[in-house]
């Protein structure tokens, strides 16, 4: 006796569903987080129905019904990416880029930024919680691109710099230069303020500003600075990739981490497959010149999302370009940020804001010739 199986597509349920003598016995779920591409974030086959070859069935009939479409495929559910890597015929569907993120175009002081993260549906990518790709501009004295002494608190800064110069102070005493292909990374903790000033430098400037927010396990703890003048390079045959934090194949920068994840400063002209670790998610920064990812065109200022999952990625660089790979594992804290603090609820963080404003020591004491700036009212009603 043969039972009846048939997988049906339950649009209003957003999955495909197989049903056995018409019960639901499984289904796999789909979303679209851009146009001309599925993802398929999970797939689940009822205990009672195990072991008879329907998640497979779930699999291959929505992999079908995407080439049918003309779509590509975001394979996050981990036995949907290993159906695919045993079935090598439909691997020509998969694509690295679950989505595309525009900066959004900010000042900071007298510099023009763009905002990749935190956005609208992206707020993290693993425990990366800010991104600000800062410049290109021209700077000199009279308009050097400082900003002056503001708190943090729950998340570490990661300044690196493409061109041009500035100076860390902070409420530690740390006083620190800080030149291209040199790292910066202040650890808030429970509190610290910093102001990054100019040098005299007049030239070119660019660079990047980084948060990574903090776990629990250190956040209330004490600040801290490290300056780091070198980083491990990583060769990648067409270019090299600059370890900021965490380890890139065999090379590990020397800097603290509270948390599993990597930053890595890529300079390529031409194509590289990167090492990937399957439990991080990833996202590359374009930073200079046309980054392509599998038809995915990434210009200065974008973030292309890439998900979890994926053991290599490779990226194509035409001329000569730059991009930034931050990933991690997806941080399982709830992540709250408003202003510079970084924290777990509104109670908290309206707290850090009230401390700063009433000239608090939480976050220590810090002169500087550049004005000092005050927290805003929250955004959220009292
Ligand atoms: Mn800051």
């Amino acid at each position: 006796m043969t039972q009846q199986i048939e997988v049906v597509d339950s649009a209003e349920r957003s999955r495909y569903e197989v049903l056995v003598e018409g019960d639901v016995a499984g289904h796999l779920g789909h979303r679209t987080p851009r146009e001309g591409v599925v993802e398929f974030p999970h797939t689940v086959v009822e205990d009672a129905f195990a072991g008879r070859g329907l998640a497979a069935r779930l699999v291959r009939h929505a992999l079908d019904a995407a080439r049918a479409a003309g779509l590509q495929v975001v394979p996050t559910c981990p036995y949907v990416r290993a159906w695919i890597g045993k079935h090598p015929d439909y691997a020509d569907l998969v694509t690295p880029v679950v989505e595309v993120v525009d900066g959004q175009a900010a000042q900071v002081g007298t510099l023009g930024v763009r905002r990749v993260l935190p956005r609208r549906g992206r707020r993290l990518v693993g425990a990366w919680c800010f991104a600000d790709h800062l410049g290109p501009a021209e700077v000199d004295p009279d308009r050097s691109p400082g900003v002056g002494p503001h708190p943090h608190c729950g998340l570490a800064t990661v300044t690196w710099l493409l061109e041009g110069e500035l100076l860390h102070r902070d409420s530690l005493g740390t006083e620190q230069p800080i030149r291209p292909g040199q790292l910066n990374l202040m650890t808030a903790g429970r509190g610290v303020q910093h102001a990054e000033e100019g040098t005299g430098y007049a030239g070119p400037f660019e660079g990047v500003q980084l948060w990574v927010a903090q776990p629990d396990a250190t956040r209330s703890g004490p600040a801290a600075f490290e300056h780091h003048a070198e980083l491990p390079r990583l060769d990648l045959g067409a270019g090299t990739g600059t370890v900021l934090l965490g380890a890139f194949a065999d090379a590990v920068s020397p800097a603290r981490r509270d948390t599993e994840l990597v930053g890595v400063e890529l300079r390529l002209h031409g194509t590289a497959d990167l090492p990937l670790r399957p439990d991080f998610e990833y996202a590359l920064v374009g930073l200079r010149g046309a980054v392509e990812l599998d038809g995915v065109h990434l210009g200065p200022g974008q973030l292309a999302y890439l998900g979890a999952g994926a053991d290599e990625l490779r990226v194509r660089v035409p001329e000569r370009g730059r991009a930034l790979l931050l990933g991690g594992v997806p941080f399982a804290e709830e992540v709250l940020m408003f202003w510079n603090f970084v924290g777990r609820d509104r109670a908290e963080l309206a707290e850090a804001a009230r401390a700063w404003n009433a000239g608090d020591d939480r976050f220590g004491r810090l002169g500087s010739p550049l004005p000092r700036f005050v927290a805003p009212p929250a955004p959220w009603p009292a």
